[in-house]
């Protein structure tokens, strides 16, 4: 199975080489700019936007004398960022044609300048890229020295593309390789398992594991919140403003780095070890407009969370079933199918009060959802698969029964 994927370490830059990445990242961001302008221009005089191939014809027309700058850096930088322009505008216009057809609510994400103050950006570069243990050679930069050796795959690969990008004053590169990927032969022989993401708790397992939140947001906002104030009293264009938005910057990064660690560390875990993994359909999109919940979902990262448990279940075998949206699986009871209509979000237990079968289960909230979820999950897989907890009869039965 031939897979593209890509790979992500950080570069060790010496000043020359800082520089000419700096300059590289300039035109990218210079080429885009431009040609949203000139895209906005032509539209207006013809209604018709001309694309990437035809700006880039322009743009080289233009650097044999005004923008003969652009001759130091590879032609790869603006180009790539005209067809980055293009990738932007179909985006856009995807999301407006859903808006017609009622399909999506928000913004539609029209293309805005690049500002340097949103930091220095990226280039992609591609032609002939070459990986050694501990450097990468890259067109026109020549080679650059890695952070971390033999991450970067240098054989038995094919290097589709090189992405240079800044970050609170670190370089990181990221390449798109081709590679084989032998598909997972061997199904897990793993448990089923259900899981219930949260905001209390990041992650509640159908077997009674719990893992924590780090709330790696929320422990740092007030660190956060001053150093955002800080930045907001320093002079505009002074040095010390300067220093201030580099150390918010870092807190950001911080923050960012901390959180792609917990979110790849649980769901590698349950993909190499689960069979099967139930999981909610969450409407994140929807559930980011309550603004009570918005920052912790958005600290959790509940759609990352998703995706990354997508290909990874793909590469280790394991199976992901998704609930229905409309499953009501926080407010059925696990233990006998009854649905508590009057749950509220506030209810930390779940107490069966099921008038026709004695159950009185008394549960947590979670795990409650996460045994549903296993329950979904293991009556979905054909395959007969071993249930931890005895459930069995309730996993016979294949719907919950809920009225839609
Ligand atoms: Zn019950």
């Amino acid at each position: 199975m031939l897979v593209i994927r890509a790979y992500k370490t950080e570069l060790d830059l010496n000043n020359q080489q800082e520089t000419a990445c700096r300059q590289h990242a300039g035109a990218a961001r210079y080429a885009y700019n431009w040609g949203l302008h000139r895209k906005q221009e032509a539209y207006k005089a013809t209604g018709k936007s001309p694309n990437a191939i035809d700006l880039h014809r322009e743009l080289n027309a233009l650097k044999q004398n005004e923008l003969s700058w652009m001759y130091a850096v590879s032609k790869c930088a603006p180009q790539e960022a005209l067809r980055n322009l293009d990738r932007a505008f179909a985006h856009f216009f995807r999301r407006a044609q859903l808006m017609q057809q009622g399909k999506l609510k928000g913004k539609l994400g029209y293309p805005r300048p690049k500002s340097k103050k949103q930091g220095l950006g990226s280039f992609r570069l591609t032609g002939s890229i070459v990986v050694f243990p501990e450097a990468i050679q890259l067109p026109r930069l020549g080679r650059l020295r890695l952070k971390e050796r033999n991450y970067l795959p240098a054989s038995g690969v094919k290097v589709l593309s090189a992405t240079v990008c800044e970050q609170a004053g670190h370089w990181y590169i990221s390449i798109q390789v081709e590679q084989e990927q032998a598909p997972a032969t061997l199904a897990h022989r793993g448990p089923v398992v259900g899981v219930d993401l949260g905001v209390q708790t990041l992650a509640t397992l159908s077997n009674g594991t719990t893992i924590p939140n780090p709330r790696h947001l929320k422990q740092r906002l007030k660190t956060l919140k001053r150093l955002q104030r800080a930045l907001s009293r320093k002079r505009k264009g002074s040095q010390n403003r300067k220093k201030a938005a580099r150390r918010l910057g870092l807190l950001h990064r911080k923050i960012a780095n901390q959180r792609a660690n917990t979110l790849h560390q649980l769901t590698a875990s349950l993909a190499k070890t689960k069979s099967v993994i139930g999981l909610e359909d969450l409407n994140v999109a929807g559930m980011l407009k309550n603004h009570h919940l918005a920052q912790a979902i958005a600290d959790v990262g509940f759609h990352e969370f998703r995706r990354q448990l997508t290909y990874k279940a793909a590469w280790y075998g394991s199976r992901m079933v998704l609930a229905d949206r409309w499953e009501p699986s926080s407010k059925t009871c696990s233990g006998c199918g009854w649905v508590d209509e009057d749950l509220t979000l506030a209810d930390r237990m779940f107490q069966c009060r099921n008038p026709q079968v004695p159950c009185g289960l008394l549960i947590n909230r979670d795990l409650n959802a996460a045994l549903n979820l296993r329950k979904l999950a293991g009556s979905s897989s054909e395959r007969q698969t071993p249930v931890e907890g005895g459930a069995l009869a309730a996993v016979m039965k294949l719907r919950w029964n809920c009225p839609r």
